[in-house]
């Protein structure tokens, strides 16, 4: 029974980490969420939800005024493409992340916590196994020679290095999943910080039948999505196992963006032209393989791709018509 166990959700305010606490509490566990906002989609279901900036070492001690088994270290500086792929943010991204992981690494062994998970990311493949839109390489062991596309990828790739070397010598058991392009309700879904599956459900959800969405680049790249159900399922399974990762969590249902936005515009009823324009789109292809987890743990997510994009369009239409909603509700007043 895990009714007893305590855990520290760090990201708790964000999409993964706002339905890993629920998936927590639903088993039973004593959660305190921990994040610099409040989480604006997912009823926050943690039974202490901490405002706060783990750059700061003081806040991240004072999570620990009572035992904690277990740590999920899940808060980061993130984004889709638009935020991480342009370069204008990447002394951001690698210095607060980065800072976060040292702390939550450092007061986690410091309060003797079993066990801790972190999130790292398939951004850590080296550009070079991913030229080929229909062949990327993205086994676990094809990591080195180290060279990820992105400053973002080479910070999940020194952290994830940071926590192995805790567990070499620190005596604290690491689990490290790198999730791939995952998505799902309760996510964000504009603003620019949104990735693809929520940006193109946006855009079909907000243009009429017969309507244009914009594409960046050619939509040939090719790339998998895992829906955050499995994600979630996933995780729980690694930190239960005696297997410390790192292992891919992701889909191997993979597709080019175009055909993409054609399921997303199905599901939605409406026809679609995509007008491609320049824009950043990262490496050609992406794909999860999932030899691995599916050896160490017994397990590999199988729901289909349409079902969960089914699920999230119908969601990410409702907050485009509240959005519209509230919008003409403030041009009436104004009038
Ligand atoms: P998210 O942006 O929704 O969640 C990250 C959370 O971290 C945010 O709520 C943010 O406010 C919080 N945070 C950032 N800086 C903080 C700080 N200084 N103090 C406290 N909290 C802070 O992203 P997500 O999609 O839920 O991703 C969760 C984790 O999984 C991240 O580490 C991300 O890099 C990793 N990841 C996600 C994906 C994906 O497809 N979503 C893919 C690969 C890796």
């Amino acid at each position: 029974m895990n009714r007893n166990k305590s855990a520290i959700v760090c990201g708790a305010g964000g999409f993964i980490g706002g339905h890993l606490v629920n998936r927590l509490k639903s088993e039973g566990y004593w959660v305190r969420g921990v994040d610099i906002k409040a989480n604006e989609y997912n009823n926050n279901n943690s039974d202490d939800f901490v405002l706060g900036d783990l750059r700061d070492f003081n806040i991240c001690k004072s999570l620990f005024d009572r035992e904690i088994d277990e740590v999920y270290q899940l808060a980061a500086d993130m984004g889709g493409a638009g935020y991480l792929f342009t370069g204008e943010n990447d002394a951001a991204v690698m210095h607060n992340s980065a800072l976060i992981n040292l702390n939550m690494l450092e007061v986690s062994r410091l309060n003797n916590v079993k066990k801790i998970f972190y999130s790292s990311s398939a951004c850590v493949y080296p550009e070079y196994n991913q030229m080929d839109p229909d062949n990327p390489k993205c086994s676990e062991d094809t990591v080195y020679p180290a060279a990820p596309d992105s400053e973002y990828g080479w910070e999940k790739l020194f952290s994830e290095r940071l926590y192995l070397t805790y567990q070499k010598n620190c005596n604290i058991s690491v689990k490290v999943g790198r999730f791939h392009n995952i998505f799902g309700p309760q996510g964000t879904w504009d603003g620019g910080k949104e990735k693809v599956p929520a940006a193109v459900c946006r855009k079909v959800a907000m243009a009429e039948n017969g309507g244009e969405i914009e594409i960046w680049g050619d939509g040939k790249q090719t790339r998998s999505f895992l829906f955050i159900d499995e994600c979630v399922e996933a995780v729980r399974r690694l930190m239960n196992s005696d297997f410390s990762g790192p292992v891919n969590i992701g889909s191997e249902e993979m597709l080019p963006i175009n055909d993409l936005v054609k399921m997303v515009a199905e599901i939605a009823g409406k026809e679609i032209t995509i007008k491609h324009i320049t824009g950043p789109i990262g490496v050609r292809g992406r794909n999860s393989d999932n030899k691995l987890i599916m050896q160490k743990l017994d397990w590999e997510p199988s729901v289909p791709l349409r079902v969960g994009i089914s699920k999230t369009y119908k969601w990410i239409e409702e907050q485009v018509l509240a959005t519209k909603e509230k919008v003409s509700a403030t041009e009436e007043m104004t009038l």
